[in-house]
């Protein structure tokens, strides 16, 4: 038992290349974020967690697919569940 006061530890920040859900696929594919324009109702909120700033707002969110490092950061946040994972996306 730590005493009182003791810091809580905290894992430390993911950075680029080590993030848990980075994807690479058999064959040198990748996946990556696709959205489905019809579902976004473009609240920003993916753009402000993507670690990469591979997202843009264009009326709807937009994932530069060279940027995109799949790790579903922005999957698991989307409120409408716009956003998923896909080789071989093109948006
Ligand atoms: S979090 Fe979802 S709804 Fe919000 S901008 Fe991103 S894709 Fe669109
Ligand atoms: S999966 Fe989403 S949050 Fe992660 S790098 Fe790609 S666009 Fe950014």
């Amino acid at each position: 038992m730590q005493p009182l006061g003791t810091p809580f530890p905290r894992n430390p920040a993911p950075t680029v290349g080590n993030l848990p859900n980075s994807q690479a696929v058999p064959g040198g594919g990748k996946l990556t974020a696709r959205v489905e324009a019809m579902r976004c109702m473009g609240c920003a909120l993916c753009l402000n967690l993507c670690p990469v700033q591979a997202i843009t707002l264009n009326l709807t969110a937009v994932v530069d697919q060279e940027l995109c490092i799949g790790c579903s950061a922005c999957v698991s946040a989307c409120p409408n569940q716009a956003i998923t994972l896909a080789q071989g996306a093109t948006r």
